[in-house]
Protein backbone atom coordinates (compact mmCIF):
# COMPACT_ATOMS: atom_id res chain seq x y z
CA UNK A 1 0.00 0.00 0.00
CA UNK A 2 1.35 3.34 -0.86
CA UNK A 3 1.86 6.24 1.63
CA UNK A 4 -0.19 8.88 0.13
CA UNK A 5 -0.05 11.23 2.97
CA UNK A 6 1.83 12.02 6.19
CA UNK A 7 1.21 13.73 9.14
CA UNK A 8 4.06 15.11 11.35
CA UNK A 9 2.99 16.02 14.92
CA UNK A 10 5.16 17.54 18.17
CA UNK A 11 4.51 19.09 21.37
CA UNK A 12 1.99 16.46 22.53
CA UNK A 13 3.97 17.08 25.32
CA UNK A 14 3.87 20.72 25.63
CA UNK A 15 6.61 20.80 27.41
CA UNK A 16 8.66 18.82 25.17
CA UNK A 17 10.43 22.10 22.87
CA UNK A 18 12.36 19.78 20.48
CA UNK A 19 9.66 18.65 18.22
CA UNK A 20 7.36 21.73 18.73
CA UNK A 21 9.91 24.55 17.47
CA UNK A 22 10.46 22.10 14.61
CA UNK A 23 6.88 22.33 13.60
CA UNK A 24 7.20 25.73 13.94
CA UNK A 25 10.04 25.79 11.39
CA UNK A 26 7.89 23.20 9.10
CA UNK A 27 4.88 25.36 9.67
CA UNK A 28 6.61 28.82 8.37
CA UNK A 29 8.99 26.66 5.45
CA UNK A 30 6.56 23.83 4.32
CA UNK A 31 8.31 23.59 1.23
CA UNK A 32 11.30 21.83 3.32
CA UNK A 33 8.77 19.05 3.77
CA UNK A 34 7.84 19.23 0.17
CA UNK A 35 7.61 15.47 -1.48
CA UNK A 36 6.53 14.40 -4.73
CA UNK A 37 4.91 11.07 -4.19
CA UNK A 38 3.20 11.72 -0.70
CA UNK A 39 1.77 15.21 0.94
CA UNK A 40 3.42 16.14 4.25
CA UNK A 41 1.46 18.13 7.04
CA UNK A 42 3.18 19.74 9.96
CA UNK A 43 1.06 20.04 13.35
CA UNK A 44 1.20 21.23 16.97
CA UNK A 45 -0.69 18.77 18.59
CA UNK A 46 -0.90 20.51 22.04
CA UNK A 47 -0.99 24.22 21.66
CA UNK A 48 -2.75 25.12 24.90
CA UNK A 49 -0.06 22.77 26.94
CA UNK A 50 2.72 24.20 24.97
CA UNK A 51 1.91 27.88 25.97
CA UNK A 52 1.68 26.92 29.13
CA UNK A 53 5.07 25.17 29.05
CA UNK A 54 3.01 22.07 30.35
CA UNK A 55 3.03 18.37 29.27
CA UNK A 56 -0.27 18.51 29.69
CA UNK A 57 -3.16 20.95 30.87
CA UNK A 58 -5.79 18.01 32.14
CA UNK A 59 -4.15 14.88 31.21
CA UNK A 60 -1.75 13.48 29.02
CA UNK A 61 -3.12 13.37 25.55
CA UNK A 62 -0.75 10.79 24.10
CA UNK A 63 -3.18 8.62 26.48
CA UNK A 64 -6.63 9.53 24.85
CA UNK A 65 -6.39 8.12 21.22
CA UNK A 66 -8.49 4.38 22.22
CA UNK A 67 -11.40 4.51 20.36
CA UNK A 68 -13.35 3.98 23.46
CA UNK A 69 -12.33 7.69 24.60
CA UNK A 70 -12.80 9.08 21.02
CA UNK A 71 -16.12 7.77 20.66
CA UNK A 72 -17.10 8.94 24.66
CA UNK A 73 -19.05 12.12 24.69
CA UNK A 74 -18.79 12.45 28.13
CA UNK A 75 -15.22 13.19 28.68
CA UNK A 76 -14.66 16.82 28.64
CA UNK A 77 -11.17 17.29 29.48
CA UNK A 78 -9.05 19.70 27.60
CA UNK A 79 -7.08 16.73 26.27
CA UNK A 80 -9.92 15.12 25.57
CA UNK A 81 -11.79 17.42 23.68
CA UNK A 82 -8.01 18.16 21.40
CA UNK A 83 -7.57 14.21 21.00
CA UNK A 84 -11.25 14.51 19.07
CA UNK A 85 -10.46 17.42 17.44
CA UNK A 86 -7.04 15.72 15.82
CA UNK A 87 -9.06 12.72 15.12
CA UNK A 88 -11.24 14.59 12.88
CA UNK A 89 -8.23 16.64 11.70
CA UNK A 90 -6.31 13.43 10.80
CA UNK A 91 -8.53 10.54 11.18
CA UNK A 92 -10.67 9.73 11.89
CA UNK A 93 -9.04 6.18 13.70
CA UNK A 94 -10.45 3.53 11.64
CA UNK A 95 -10.41 5.33 7.92
CA UNK A 96 -7.97 8.15 8.43
CA UNK A 97 -7.25 11.23 6.06
CA UNK A 98 -3.37 10.22 6.98
CA UNK A 99 -1.84 7.32 6.28
CA UNK A 100 1.74 7.83 8.41
CA UNK A 101 1.61 9.56 11.73
CA UNK A 102 5.34 10.43 13.18
CA UNK A 103 5.10 11.80 16.66
CA UNK A 104 7.93 14.06 18.08
CA UNK A 105 9.01 13.55 21.42
CA UNK A 106 11.87 14.34 24.12
CA UNK A 107 12.81 12.68 27.23
CA UNK A 108 14.70 13.64 30.31
CA UNK A 109 16.69 10.29 30.14
CA UNK A 110 19.42 9.38 28.15
CA UNK A 111 18.22 7.58 25.39
CA UNK A 112 19.72 9.79 22.63
CA UNK A 113 18.22 9.01 19.02
CA UNK A 114 14.92 6.81 19.59
CA UNK A 115 12.39 5.45 17.36
CA UNK A 116 9.84 3.84 19.37
CA UNK A 117 8.24 0.80 17.05
CA UNK A 118 4.57 -0.14 18.18
CA UNK A 119 5.13 -3.84 17.01
CA UNK A 120 6.78 -6.56 14.92
CA UNK A 121 5.78 -5.12 11.19
CA UNK A 122 8.18 -5.70 8.62
CA UNK A 123 7.65 -2.16 7.46
CA UNK A 124 8.73 -0.79 10.75
CA UNK A 125 12.10 -3.11 10.81
CA UNK A 126 12.64 -1.93 7.20
CA UNK A 127 12.29 1.18 8.02
CA UNK A 128 14.54 1.11 11.32
CA UNK A 129 17.17 -0.93 9.15
CA UNK A 130 17.10 2.08 6.70
CA UNK A 131 17.78 4.98 9.64
CA UNK A 132 19.96 2.81 11.55
CA UNK A 133 22.27 2.42 8.19
CA UNK A 134 22.03 6.34 7.81
CA UNK A 135 22.33 7.35 11.52
CA UNK A 136 24.65 4.49 13.20
CA UNK A 137 23.54 6.30 16.96
CA UNK A 138 19.99 5.53 16.20
CA UNK A 139 18.29 2.85 18.87
CA UNK A 140 14.83 0.92 18.06
CA UNK A 141 13.05 0.45 20.96
CA UNK A 142 9.89 -1.95 20.37
CA UNK A 143 7.30 -1.48 22.85
CA UNK A 144 3.98 -3.80 23.23
CA UNK A 145 1.89 -3.96 20.71
CA UNK A 146 -1.36 -2.23 22.11
CA UNK A 147 -3.47 -4.17 19.31
CA UNK A 148 -6.41 -2.32 17.69
CA UNK A 149 -7.28 -0.14 20.56
CA UNK A 150 -3.75 1.84 21.47
CA UNK A 151 -4.19 4.98 23.19
CA UNK A 152 -1.24 6.50 21.81
CA UNK A 153 -1.90 9.80 18.79
CA UNK A 154 -0.36 7.63 16.18
CA UNK A 155 -2.69 5.11 16.54
CA UNK A 156 -5.33 7.59 14.65
CA UNK A 157 -3.62 6.15 11.33
CA UNK A 158 -2.70 3.21 9.54
CA UNK A 159 0.76 3.58 10.22
CA UNK A 160 3.37 5.42 12.64
CA UNK A 161 5.49 5.52 15.22
CA UNK A 162 7.11 8.16 17.91
CA UNK A 163 10.83 9.25 18.33
CA UNK A 164 12.30 10.17 21.72
CA UNK A 165 15.38 12.22 21.79
CA UNK A 166 17.10 13.35 24.91
CA UNK A 167 18.57 14.00 27.59
CA UNK A 168 16.56 17.62 27.26
CA UNK A 169 14.97 19.10 30.33
CA UNK A 170 11.43 19.88 30.11
CA UNK A 171 11.43 23.08 28.56
CA UNK A 172 13.99 23.82 27.03
CA UNK A 173 15.83 23.16 23.84
CA UNK A 174 19.09 21.39 23.01
CA UNK A 175 20.31 22.26 19.48
CA UNK A 176 22.57 19.42 18.80
CA UNK A 177 19.57 17.03 19.55
CA UNK A 178 17.07 19.60 17.58
CA UNK A 179 19.75 18.99 14.49
CA UNK A 180 19.92 15.22 14.60
CA UNK A 181 16.13 15.06 14.76
CA UNK A 182 15.27 16.66 12.03
CA UNK A 183 18.24 14.78 10.05
CA UNK A 184 16.33 11.90 11.13
CA UNK A 185 12.90 13.46 10.23
CA UNK A 186 14.13 13.93 6.44
CA UNK A 187 15.75 10.42 6.51
CA UNK A 188 12.54 9.18 7.44
CA UNK A 189 10.97 11.08 4.63
CA UNK A 190 13.17 10.35 2.22
CA UNK A 191 12.25 6.37 2.58
CA UNK A 192 8.67 6.56 2.45
CA UNK A 193 9.50 8.40 -0.79
CA UNK A 194 11.92 5.13 -1.51
CA UNK A 195 9.31 3.00 -0.87
CA UNK A 196 6.05 4.60 -2.75
CA UNK A 197 8.42 4.37 -6.09
CA UNK A 198 9.68 0.63 -5.13
CA UNK A 199 12.99 1.64 -4.98
CA UNK A 200 14.16 0.01 -1.79
CA UNK A 201 16.26 -2.97 -1.27
CA UNK A 202 15.61 -5.49 1.84
CA UNK A 203 18.38 -4.82 4.44
CA UNK A 204 20.46 -7.80 5.14
CA UNK A 205 22.72 -6.87 7.86
CA UNK A 206 21.01 -7.75 11.68
CA UNK A 207 19.23 -5.30 13.43
CA UNK A 208 19.25 -4.52 17.31
CA UNK A 209 15.79 -4.16 18.41
CA UNK A 210 15.34 -3.45 22.32
CA UNK A 211 12.03 -5.08 23.18
CA UNK A 212 10.12 -3.87 26.17
CA UNK A 213 9.99 -6.24 28.75
CA UNK A 214 8.10 -4.24 31.79
CA UNK A 215 7.91 -1.13 34.00
CA UNK A 216 9.69 -0.78 36.64
CA UNK A 217 8.72 1.44 39.61
CA UNK A 218 9.95 3.36 42.57
CA UNK A 219 10.46 1.77 45.82
CA UNK A 220 7.38 3.80 47.49
CA UNK A 221 6.06 3.61 51.31
CA UNK A 222 1.86 3.45 51.90
CA UNK A 223 1.36 6.76 50.93
CA UNK A 224 3.02 6.29 47.59
CA UNK A 225 5.82 8.68 48.51
CA UNK A 226 9.47 7.34 46.89
CA UNK A 227 11.43 5.63 49.23
CA UNK A 228 14.79 5.69 46.85
CA UNK A 229 16.22 7.32 44.06
CA UNK A 230 17.76 5.70 40.62
CA UNK A 231 21.31 4.80 41.98
CA UNK A 232 23.91 6.97 40.78
CA UNK A 233 26.02 4.19 39.09
CA UNK A 234 22.67 3.76 37.06
CA UNK A 235 22.00 7.04 36.11
CA UNK A 236 22.18 7.84 32.07
CA UNK A 237 23.12 4.25 31.52
CA UNK A 238 20.29 3.81 29.44
CA UNK A 239 20.50 0.84 26.67
CA UNK A 240 23.63 -0.69 28.68
CA UNK A 241 23.64 -3.93 30.30
CA UNK A 242 21.86 -4.18 33.79
CA UNK A 243 23.07 -7.83 35.26
CA UNK A 244 21.62 -9.37 38.69
CA UNK A 245 23.82 -7.66 41.49
CA UNK A 246 24.08 -4.13 40.13
CA UNK A 247 23.30 -1.04 41.77
CA UNK A 248 19.46 -0.14 41.00
CA UNK A 249 18.51 2.41 43.87
CA UNK A 250 19.34 3.85 46.98
CA UNK A 251 17.37 5.19 49.48
CA UNK A 252 17.74 8.45 51.21
CA UNK A 253 19.65 6.83 54.04
CA UNK A 254 22.37 5.71 51.54
CA UNK A 255 21.38 2.11 51.41
CA UNK A 256 21.97 0.59 47.79
CA UNK A 257 19.57 -1.66 45.85
CA UNK A 258 20.58 -4.19 43.99
CA UNK A 259 18.81 -5.62 40.76
CA UNK A 260 17.82 -9.03 41.76
CA UNK A 261 16.10 -10.71 38.88
CA UNK A 262 18.55 -13.63 36.98
CA UNK A 263 17.39 -11.76 33.60
CA UNK A 264 19.99 -9.46 32.69
CA UNK A 265 18.31 -6.51 30.93
CA UNK A 266 18.67 -3.38 29.25
CA UNK A 267 17.25 -0.39 31.12
CA UNK A 268 15.64 2.73 28.79
CA UNK A 269 13.73 5.70 30.33
CA UNK A 270 15.67 5.89 33.00
CA UNK A 271 14.90 8.69 35.47
CA UNK A 272 12.32 10.09 33.14
CA UNK A 273 11.21 12.94 34.76
CA UNK A 274 7.29 12.71 33.91
CA UNK A 275 7.40 9.50 34.63
CA UNK A 276 7.53 9.93 38.25
CA UNK A 277 3.90 10.44 38.60
CA UNK A 278 3.17 7.50 36.21
CA UNK A 279 4.61 5.07 38.34
CA UNK A 280 7.65 4.20 36.50
CA UNK A 281 11.28 4.40 37.36
CA UNK A 282 12.28 3.08 34.04
CA UNK A 283 11.75 0.34 31.51
CA UNK A 284 13.16 -2.93 31.34
CA UNK A 285 14.38 -4.33 27.50
CA UNK A 286 15.65 -7.13 26.03
CA UNK A 287 18.31 -6.52 23.52
CA UNK A 288 17.84 -8.81 20.62
CA UNK A 289 19.69 -8.96 17.08
CA UNK A 290 17.22 -9.70 14.11
CA UNK A 291 18.13 -10.87 10.60
CA UNK A 292 15.59 -9.28 8.14
ZN1 LIG B 1 6.51 12.96 25.14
Amino acid sequence: MQIGSVAIVGGTHGNEFTGAYLIKKWQKHPEILKKTSFQTLALLANPQAFQAGRRYIDRDLNRCFTLNDLQNPTLSAWEDKRAKELNQLLGPKGHPKFDFILDLHSTTANMGLTAILPGPDSFYLQLAAYLTSIEPALKVYQTLSQGEDSYYLESISERGFALEVGPVPQGTLHAGLFQQTEALVYAILDYIEKYNRGELTAANSPLTLYRHLKVVDYPRNQNGELEAMVHPQLQGRDYQELKKGDPLFITFEGETIYYEESETVWPVFINEAAYYEQGAAMCHTKKTEVYL
